[in-house]
């Protein structure tokens, strides 16, 4: 692209276009991409970045892998889309059906979403009609833990972290939920008796009134990239079998594989009643996520006086996200990603170990396939990714976290990047 033709792009963008979180006209640059392969991307001047952020979360097989185009391309040649009220079409089921194989046993039905956030508002949506078949429309509140995120729309915002999801902003029009301190930091941390003791007290004082509990199982992603250890999730599950709550795990950054394990439940042995899906689902190719739930949920909801479950997406099963999906999901069996996602562990734990000795650093953590610096204050977002981009390497900062979730198909030497301007911008602070 000419220098010129980028200009005029970059000030209309400016001008026109929001961004994530942004304001406009914006304040801050943004970088032109004009393609991407393997885990490179490439912008406008020639400049090739390895993606240390898989587009969040998202593109584990990194871009224009052949099979995943393959699959869009073939789906493309029969059909781009229908509307999934009253019709249903072979990549839908052929998606359903790997899902209800690859999530854990009790998970049988499937609801096919368009982004994530939506997901989310599904599950929550299963939960409060679920208690209102039951002839129970009082326990429609949620139990959750600070800390969290799970989405961008308003039943999903009430849900998120009530200091750094912005709850301040909508306090008047958000539902309100019960929240539970956040779970002490720290993978392989000894569990902490005041803390589950909380928890059960909580859920024991709001039982009457809840429909559930929601979490993002293992690592609390965009609300902080916090790892909390199993103990805490199989207590979670205990909690609600003891009270009869559904448990909602949201597993939209932590599922197929980026922690460690195929889903963030995996490390605590336990099943939920309802799980969502999305990011890393079509491989970063197409939006699309799912809320999947056991036969005892749908029952209960198709039982009530609805007798339906009341959403349905326009693009619902989009033919092309569903067979990309299955794709991406029968490469990523098909490889061995377990070792990837160790080798990616091992090499930004021991590139980043010593970081945590800076004195601008508060905290390095390393878990599966993600690499976290915190630092002691919020960061310099264009400064530090001036940086990251001088090492090669895009990274998308916000707070004080500076963190990376590589495509598992990265080399060594890739991830070795990655690291290195992690550990650049560490020393910076
Ligand atoms: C990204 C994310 C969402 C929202 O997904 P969108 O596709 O962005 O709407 C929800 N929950 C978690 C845990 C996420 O990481």
């Amino acid at each position: 692209m000419s220098p010129r033709e980028t200009e005029r792009i970059l000030a209309f963008d400016r001008e026109h276009i929001w961004h994530p979180y942004a304001p406009i006209p914006a304040t801050v640059p943004v970088h032109p991409v004009v393609s991407a392969k393997g885990v490179r991307l490439t912008l406008a001047d020639g400049t090739e970045l390895i993606d240390g952020m898989s587009s969040w979360w998202a593109a584990v097989h990194g871009y224009g892998h052949p099979e995943l185009d393959a699959a869009v391309t073939g789906q493309l040649g029969r059909m781009a889309h229908v509307m999934f009220g009253g019709l249903t079409h072979p990549p839908a089921v052929r998606l359903a059906e790997r899902l209800v194989e690859i999530t854990p046993e009790p998970l049988t039905k499937v609801f096919f979403a368009d982004s994530g956030s939506v997901a989310v508002e599904v599950a929550i949506k299963m939960a409060m009609q679920y208690w209102r078949s039951q002839g129970r429309p009082e326990r429609h509140r949620l139990l959750t833990v600070r800390g969290g995120y799970h989405g961008d729309t308003f039943g999903d915002m009430a849900v998120c972290d009530p200091v750094n999801g912005m709850h301040h902003l909508f306090s008047d029009v958000l539902a309100r939920h019960v929240f539970a301190p956040p779970p002490p930091l720290g993978y392989s941390a000894e569990p902490d008796r005041a803390y589950l003791d909380e928890l059960s007290r909580l859920a024991a004082a709001h039982a009457h009134e809840l429909a559930g509990i929601i979490v993002e199982p293992i690592v609390q992603g965009a609300g902080g990239m916090r790892f909390y250890a199993p103990e805490y999730l199989r207590a979670l599950r205990d909690i609600a079998d003891e009270h009869g709550l559904l448990l909602v795990l949201d597993e939209i950054a932590t599922g197929f594989g980026r922690t460690g394990e195929l889903w963030g439940c995996d490390h605590a042995e336990v099943a939920p009643d309802i799980m969502c899906l999305g990011k890393a689902l079509t491989g970063g190719y197409m939006t699309m996520a799912v809320t999947l739930c056991t036969d005892r949920v749908a029952h209960g909801i198709t039982s009530g006086e609805a007798g339906v479950l009341m959403h349905g997406p326009t693009y619902m099963a989009n033919p092309l996200a569903a067979a990309v999906a299955s794709a991406s999901i029968d490469l990523l069996m098909s490889r061995d990603w377990r070792d990837e996602v160790d080798t990616i562990e091992a090499i930004l734990s021991s590139g980043l170990g010593g970081a945590a000795e800076l004195p601008g650093v508060a905290d390095v953590r390393v878990l599966g396939a993600i690499g976290v610096v915190e630092a002691r204050e919020p960061v310099d977002v264009p400064a530090v990714q001036k940086l990251a981009m001088d090492h090669g390497v895009w990274l998308r900062p916000f707070g004080k976290l500076i963190y990376a979730m590589p495509p598992y198909v990265c080399t060594e030497d890739e991830v070795d990047h990655i690291a290195a301007a992690m550990w650049a911008i560490a020393e910076s602070l």
